[in-house]
């Protein structure tokens, strides 16, 4: 079984970013308020989350480093149509088939904590501990058990700028969570709660950016798009500013970014590209099961249509504003 899962793991987690994005996105489903993150090194020395979310229950604990172990769903024809992001139950028994896990949690109703130790999917407790309500998870020396995997880490610095793009996407969608980002002893991130988007923004990307944000919004079909595009005069020589988030989860997608681009044709210089945070929300019908399961890639069911709603807006957004 653990082979079964370090398979697994091949497929979800790729590097340490992988590993934060899920641990951070169980944080969010938890229910967490607040979401402290503290790497050392590139992550895969040491990942370290901590949340005040629902807890696990002391009996479930073995059952959330196993397999297909899901609190959250029946069955996976239901993505999308629930509000949590995770659905497979894979994500910890793949973390913990390829690293050293430690797992603190107790629910708000329990006296006392429990704690799991995991060695390469091999199980060790629970122990009753004491901890406050909500879940401390610590991933370290990832990979100490698949030495062709560790090999194809990349430098520290690389590394690290995954893991702060995972971060920034988690902190971008959910707003109205307090979220702590540490690299060893230095505080990258303190995000206080807040329900202005532009304030979580601009906290990541400093005043230009929020100065040059226009709002953008439409309610008036079954897509709702709501955010901002940025003046065409601040711009980026790649699309990494291009942040979409589909029903709360952040997206990647291609069609929508060309519909972004012909939004801005002939404003903008060559070989620039246009930087926008945009919220999409539409009813799971309009959405197809998704087909990787780290989740980024959304196929639409009326791809066209979804492509034209945006499109229009932005349009409509620049003739409105004096551009
Ligand atoms: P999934 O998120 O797809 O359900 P995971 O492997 O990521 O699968 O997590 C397994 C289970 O462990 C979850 O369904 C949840 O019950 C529990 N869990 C994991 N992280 C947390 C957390 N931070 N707080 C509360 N429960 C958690
Ligand atoms: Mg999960």
């Amino acid at each position: 079984p653990n082979l079964v899962n370090q398979i697994a793991a091949g497929e979800v987690i790729e590097r340490p970013a992988s590993v934060v994005k899920e641990l951070l996105e169980n944080s969010i489903d938890a229910g967490a308020k607040r979401v402290e993150l503290t790497i050392q090194g590139g992550g895969s020395e040491l990942i370290r989350i901590s949340d005040d979310g629902c807890g696990i229950a002391d009996a479930q604990m073995p059952l959330a480093v196993t397999s297909h172990a899901t609190s959250k769903l029946p069955d996976d024809e239901m993505l999308f149509h629930v509000g949590t992001l995770g659905f497979r139950g894979e994500a910890l028994a793949s973390i913990a088939s390829v690293s050293q896990m430690m797992i603190r949690s107790r629910p708000a109703d329990a006296d006392i904590g429990s704690e799991l130790n995991v060695r390469g999917g091999v199980i060790e407790g629970p122990a009753p501990c004491g901890c406050p309500t909500g879940t401390v998870i610590e991933v370290k020396n990832l990979f100490f058990n698949t030495p062709v995997r560790h090999k194809f880490l990349k430098t520290t610095q690389t590394e690290r700028g995954h893991i702060t793009e995972a971060f920034t996407r988690l902190a971008l969608a959910n707003p109205n969570v307090h979220f702590v980002y540490r690299q060893g002893e230095k505080l990258l991130h303190d995000l206080p709660p807040t329900v202005r988007w532009a304030d979580r923004i601009a906290a990541f990307f400093g005043a230009e950016i929020a100065e040059s944000l226009i709002p953008v919004h439409s309610d008036d079909s079954a897509i709702g798009i709501d955010g901002f595009v940025c003046d065409p005069s601040v711009s980026r020589g790649n699309n990494r500013m291009q942040y979409l988030f589909l029903n709360g989860r952040h997206i990647r997608d291609r069609s929508l970014q060309h519909a972004l681009g012909e939004a801005y044709r002939g404003m903008l210089m060559v070989g620039r590209q246009p930087i926008c945070f945009l919220r999409l929300t539409m009813p799971p019908s309009m959405i197809d099961v998704n087909v990787h399961p780290t989740k980024q890639e959304v196929r639409f069911t009326d791809g066209g249509r979804v492509y034209s709603r945006l499109l229009q807006t932005l349009r409509h957004h620049f003739l409105t504003s004096n551009l």
